[in-house]
């Protein structure tokens, strides 16, 4: 396969796990070293050359996102009706040709295959907007273009873009990503699927998928697993003999989103309807879901920003107590973090972004951040917006009932939270256990290698331009934010080298602090972030005229700042075993738990098996 990460040149032999991807990568004497400003963070590097100057969208290509997201607006005032689009269980073909028409479903696309030709900041740009219109919109035009025909657009022969590139972003036709099956989740290297070779280099596909979106639409591309060739993705149709959607799943959002189930009884899918090459389908997988998992994060900031708009209004409208609420402490308190949380995690995202634009190859880290901390902040928003608007939320006719449905799947799809958390922080210590010595071989990415596509960092100390653990492309006003973050990352590597040594290959199943060194990165590439993309307003504008921004960008950043570390302290000082303790108590007594009087409980409750 010649083009599955920029600058790699094809594995021969099909790797069996993403560990063994990058291992078998990293023998490669022609293989570029991959910097990575979050992977680096874990080494006590701080690759500032990355960050900064903050990466900015150019003036052309702006206007010409402006323009699509002026369409997008007069394409919702015409005909976009969430309520009906509910109703009649569909976002309706008027919608989507509308879309297409606009060029809004061919976004990333180049010209010459009749798209937009947009980066992926102007991509995701569009990308929020539609999050802040509505949830299903972002979920269809996000299975279509972050999920469905990505793998065609990166990995595709030119006859095959050719050949379905141009109607896909014309919206006259719809994909879909068939990846998840009954028995195969998270864990989505292990697909029941079976995609055999036949003689004549065709490939006879058995098995079945759930939750599809867009499964019965016109291009599915979908991954199996065939015993002699590893994991292939195929581009199927619906002409296909054997390939069915026998039903439509009944959800409790996005109902708008057509969820499907596929079946494959001997389905014939022909030699040039094969992506890559045979062995190639894990990592086009997981390189699609890292590149996908981007739009999730950033229509998330869209769903928040009009989450926000719709708490503004209200509290400024409502009186209680003699006083408008805005103007109760814990009313400022709800909206002051939604506002701090959402510029740190907008800079982080468009970094990234800005990053990958740039030809930086290795943003699997930052792209499963701003997934998980995009989708997080999008649920605690909607949860403290809720409780702003008081009783009118809990009714149907407000937009809160349907916003709460439609984003509830949000941590979970594209990529478990808390699988993608365990993979920044296994990521980032594989790094660490590569460049020590006896620690390099441990397999620490097994357990999650359904996470992410996994590249080596750097290839040996001598090949790595060390980057000194300090962040000085800042304005001088802010350096004071940015001196401790200094410390942040000595200790971040610090600390990862000391639990791989305490813990070796055992390190994977210690996920209390899996989860606290990826919160720690997390926060810091925040940090990060957020003064670059100051520095770049201050530079351009001003310390002056930039005052209000200013106070707000301190304050996330000193804010995670202060939660790095409280969670450096939680390495140490914590109750994880009290934890772990607990809840195999609460699986060996069940739900009920412990009597508050004796003899109340149900007859069955509560094995008492001893604790
Ligand atoms: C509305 C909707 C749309 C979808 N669209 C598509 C689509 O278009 N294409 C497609 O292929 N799939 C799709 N999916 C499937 C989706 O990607 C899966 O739901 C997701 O991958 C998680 O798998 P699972 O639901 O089987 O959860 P499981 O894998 O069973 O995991 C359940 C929970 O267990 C925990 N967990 C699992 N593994 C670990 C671990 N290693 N460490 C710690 N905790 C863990 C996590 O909390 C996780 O949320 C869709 C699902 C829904 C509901």
């Amino acid at each position: 396969m010649s083009n599955l990460t920029a600058g790699t040149n094809a594995a021969e032999a099909a790797p069996r796990s993403a560990e063994e991807v990058a291992k078998s990568t990293g023998e490669r004497p022609d293989r570029a070293s991959s910097p990575s400003l979050a992977k680096g963070l874990f080494l006590g590097e701080l690759h500032q050359d990355l960050a900064t100057p903050y990466p900015m969208l150019d003036p052309a290509e702006r206007g010409r996102v402006n323009g699509l997201i002026a369409s997008l607006y007069e394409i919702r005032d015409e005909l976009y009706d969430p309520r009906r689009i509910e109703e009649q269980r569909w976002i309706g073909d008027e919608v989507i040709a509308a879309l297409g028409e606009a060029g809004l479903l061919g976004l990333y696309v180049p010209e010459e295959y009749g798209g937009q030709g947009l980066s992926q900041t102007g991509y995701c740009r569009v990308s929020e907007e539609f999050g802040r219109i509505d949830g299903t919109l972002a979920v269809i035009t996000g299975v279509h273009m972050s999920i469905g025909y990505k793998a065609i657009h990166m990995f595709g022969s030119d006859a095959q873009k050719e050949r379905f590139l141009p109607d896909l972003a014309a919206g006259r036709k719809l994909a879909g990503f068939a990846l998840t099956e009954p028995t195969t989740g998270s864990d989505a290297f292990d697909l029941q699927t079976r995609a055999e070779r036949q003689a004549d280099g065709s490939w006879k596909l058995n098995g079945e998928k759930r939750w599809i979106g867009n499964g019965n639409r016109d291009v599915v591309v979908c991954f199996a697993r065939s015993e002699e060739h590893g994991h292939v993705a195929l581009i199927l149709t619906p002409d296909m003999d054997g390939f069915d959607s026998p039903f439509r799943y009944d959800t409790m959002g996005l109902r708008g989103n057509d969820l499907r189930h596929l079946t494959f009884h001997d389905v014939t899918v022909p030699p040039e309807n094969l992506i890559g090459e045979p062995g190639d389908g894990f990592q086009i997988a997981m390189n699609v879901l890292n590149n996908g998992r981007m739009s999730l994060g950033t229509g998330s900031i869209g769903s928040v920003k009009k989450l926000i708009d719709l708490t503004v209004e209200h509290i400024h409208d409502r009186q209680q107590f003699g006083q408008r609420l805005a103007d109760f402490e814990l009313v400022q308190e709800k909206v002051a973090w939604m506002t701090a949380q959402l510029y740190g995690l907008e800079a982080t995202a468009y970094l990234t972004t800005g990053m990958m634009d740039a030809g930086v190859e290795d943003v699997s880290l930052e792209s499963a951040m701003i997934k998980i901390a995009g989708t997080e902040f999008l649920w605690y928003a909607a949860n403290r917006a809720f409780q702003l608007r008081g009783g009118e939320a809990y009714m149907n006719d407000s937009p809160f009932p349907k916003i709460l449905r439609d984003i509830r799947i949000f941590p979970i799809f594209e990529g478990s939270n808390d699988v993608l958390r365990a993979f920044v922080a296994l990521s980032g210590l594989k790094v660490v256990g590569d460049e020590l010595e006896g620690l390099g071989d441990l397999d620490l990415l097994s357990p999650v290698r359904s996470g992410g596509l996994v590249l080596d960092y750097v290839m040996s100390k001598v090949k790595r331009r060390v980057a000194p653990s300090r962040l000085t492309h800042v304005h001088p006003e802010l350096r004071p934010l940015a001196e401790p973050l200094s410390d942040q990352v000595g200790r971040l590597r610090e600390q990862s080298e000391r639990l791989l040594r305490k813990h070796g290959r055992d390190v994977r199943s210690r996920q209390h602090q899996q989860k606290r060194l990826a919160a720690i990165s997390m926060d810091i590439v925040g940090q990060i972030a957020t003064l670059s993309r100051m520095t770049a307003k201050m530079n351009r504008e001003g310390a002056d005229g930039t005052a209000t921004e200013r106070f707000i960008a301190e304050t996330y950043t000193s804010r995670a700042a202060a939660r790095v570390g409280r969670e450096f302290d939680r390495i140490d000082h914590n109750d994880d075993h009290v934890t772990d303790q607990i809840a195999h108590v609460t699986y060996r007594r069940g739900g009920a738990g412990f009597e508050l009087y004796p003899g109340d409980g149900p007859a069955d409750a509560g094995t008492g098996e001893g604790t």
